[in-house]
């Protein structure tokens, strides 16, 4: 009759909430699992995590404390399998595991021996894979570091021996550009570009930037056409501007 029950149980409870979600059938799973454990089904107690800890990974945490805190017999099979599946879904660190199976001083070495081992093994091939990775990381960063070596050994042949702000002869600490401009750390201050070529530079980046926003300037285009007296020399200077890029490219 028991069996029958429990069984029933399970079978209308899948059915009462295989269309819910998760956490309601982890619940009611979990009170089927009490259920057992007060009845001492041991049975079923790992069958009905076997088939519902998918739900509730909680269940098979409570299941081995169930078998390592009962004084009944001996669950060296029980706790094994248990352990198969704490491990495989990795549910709890090796080191809790031990303090849970330490609760229970009958415990043998030999219950968890397969699991440590198993554990061991996987830290183990883990260790191997991060040394792997590390060594071709450094690797990696040693051919970077000469690559870098290279360039800055010869990129810059440096010619001129004078400062160029104070053309007195440089000397330690000197700032050299790739514009081939030196100076003296004391001429330079805190300048992060070269002083001399960088009010250039910043014309042609203001050009550029302000050549880009009147780029898709149609409308100003048409409006200086009809405006202006010379036809072709505002076409030509919006063709400079590269307003017709697009359709050129279209073209092409
Ligand atoms: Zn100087
Ligand atoms: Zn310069």
């Amino acid at each position: 009759f028991y069996e029958g029950t429990a069984f029933l149980y399970e079978h209308r409870l899948g059915q009462l909430y295989g269309a819910q979600e998760g956490g309601t059938q982890g619940h009611v799973y979990g009170e089927l699992l009490d259920f057992y454990m007060q009845q001492r089904d041991y049975h079923n107690v790992v069958a009905v995590c076997k088939n519902h800890g998918r739900v509730d990974s909680n269940m098979w945490l409570r299941a081995l404390l169930y078998f390592v805190q009962c004084p009944d017999s001996d669950f060296t099979a029980e706790i094994q399998e248990v352990l198969q599946h704490i491990d495989k879904d990795g549910l709890m660190s090796p080191l809790a595991v031990v303090r849970i199976l330490a609760k229970n001083k009958k415990t043998k070495l030999a219950t968890i021996r397969d699991y440590i081992t198993q554990c061991l093994s996987k830290e183990t091939a883990m260790i191997e894979s991060d040394e792997a990775a590390i060594r071709s990381l450094e690797a990696d960063s040693r051919t970077k570091q000469e690559e870098l070596q290279t360039l800055q050994c010869s990129a810059l042949i440096v010619q001129t021996n004078k400062c160029s702000h104070c053309h007195s002869a440089l000397e330690i600490p000197a700032t050299h550009f790739l514009c081939r401009h030196s100076f003296h750390g004391r001429c330079l201050g805190e300048a992060e570009e070269c002083p001399l070529c960088q009010p250039e530079m910043r014309k042609i980046m203001d050009m550029r930037s302000s050549l880009a926003d009147s780029r898709d300037n149609h409308n100003g285009f048409h409006a200086h056409l009809r405006d202006c007296s010379d036809g072709f020399a505002t076409v030509a200077e919006y063709f400079g501007r590269g307003l017709f890029w697009g359709g050129l490219t279209a073209t092409a």
